[in-house]
């Protein structure tokens, strides 16, 4: 089969032929049909001290993907071949008192799919059916394709209750714009976007109802100002990594504030504890997604009215990857797909 496999310690990504991977009895072998390119394909694509550090090689790299089932593990039977689906990029153990416990998501074994294990950028994949999740008819596969970074930013987004708050999302990359959107969807009253790219800004409200705003031009103070809000955001969701902006939604929450925090600095940080202990403010980390309740929370909402398909800017055949990847690389664009089919 064709497939993106990274063969060396060295930048870059070769379209290549591997074996077809060969399942084992609680497997399936989905046919892949779309995939996204994600920030962390990126790092790897460019190969980076993170992905230096992290990615053994060879590896068939792609972790945002929809298919269709081929072949059923010999103990599969909830799944059925020809089915439509999408799939978990983490594979959990079973032996962590979280894993246990049904918290998957917070297992200490995981291991990610495209990341230390073959990934989706491929014709083949293998999964573990446990990682399945079917996809409703009204879900094609190019939404399909990029389950896994709106499940991001849904598992952030749904971390506080947003009924009527004021949200602050810091990053109009393609998670925080995703992000956006949910928060509108799920009753914020006023959903703020910052960035310091007019793109990324521009697509954010081409995509939701949201008050984009360029923190290398607007001060945020005058923002609140403008809206009517004297405290300041109830729920702030940081979705670029970027110390200022964690700064920055410090210092413009309300007291008791709360920060839900999916960006990843790419280097250790300082923060000014003592606002955070003065304001009372309460942070969590995200990672990933809740094993399986954001599948069935995001699925539910794009079935009842939430649409980021306009965050996807770029559709391409999987054999102008490279070119895929540049434009990710250069920060112009929202989601891109590329077609295996
Ligand atoms: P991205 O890099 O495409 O978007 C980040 C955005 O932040 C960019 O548009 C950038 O211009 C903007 N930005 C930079 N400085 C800023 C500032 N001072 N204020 C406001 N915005 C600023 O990333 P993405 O793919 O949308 O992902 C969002 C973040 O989440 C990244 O940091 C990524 O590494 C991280 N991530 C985390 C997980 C997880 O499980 N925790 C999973 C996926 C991605
Ligand atoms: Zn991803």
């Amino acid at each position: 089969m064709k497939a993106l496999v990274k063969w060396d310690a060295q930048p870059g990504l070769l379209l290549d032929e591997c074996p077809v991977p060969s399942i084992g009895p609680d497997d399936v072998l989905i046919k892949i049909r779309k995939t996204g390119i994600c920030g962390t394909d990126i790092h790897i694509y460019s190969w980076d001290e993170w992905a230096q550090r992290t990615i053994p090689v060879p590896m068939v790299v792609g972790h945002e993907y929809a298919g269709e089932v081929v072949e059923l593990g010999a103990n599969v039977r909830h799944l059925r071949v020809g089915q439509r689906v999408s799939g978990e990029g983490h594979v959990v153990g079973m032996k962590s008192r979280a894993a246990r416990g049904g918290r998957f998501h917070l297992d200490p074994e995981t291991k990610g799919v495209g990341v230390q294990i073959p990934g989706a950028f491929a014709e083949y994949l293998r999964l573990p059916a446990f990682n399945v999740v079917p996809l409703p008819d009204s879900i094609d596969d190019e939404l399909g394709a990029i389950l896994d970074p709106l499940g991001n930013a849904v598992h952030t987004a749904l971390s506080f209750d947003l009924v009527g708050e004021d949200v602050l999302v810091t990053g109009a990359g393609p998670i925080g714009i995703m992000a956006a959107a949910v928060a509108r969807h799920a009753g914020a009253r006023h959903v703020v976007i910052t960035d310091v790219n007019p793109t990324r800004l521009a697509l954010a409200a081409e995509v939701a109802d949201v008050e984009p705003v360029d923190v290398g031009k607007e001060d945020l103070q005058s923002v609140k100002a403008r809206l009517g809000l004297r405290e300041g955001f109830d729920v702030g969701l940081e979705m670029s990594g970027a110390p200022a902006a964690f700064e920055q939604m410090v210092e413009h929450l309300v007291m008791g504030g709360k920060i839900a925090m999916l960006g990843i600095p790419a280097r250790p940080a300082s923060v000014d504890w003592a606002k955070v202990v003065f304001k009372m403010l309460t942070i969590k980390g995200i990672y990933g997604r809740e094993m399986f309740e954001t599948w069935h929370k995001m699925l539910a909402m794009l079935e009842s009215g939430l649409d980021i398909r306009k965050v996807i800017t770029h559709r391409l055949p999987a054999q102008e990857y490279e070119m895929g990847f540049e434009i990710m690389k250069s920060g112009n664009s929202g989601k891109i797909v590329l077609d295996w089919n």
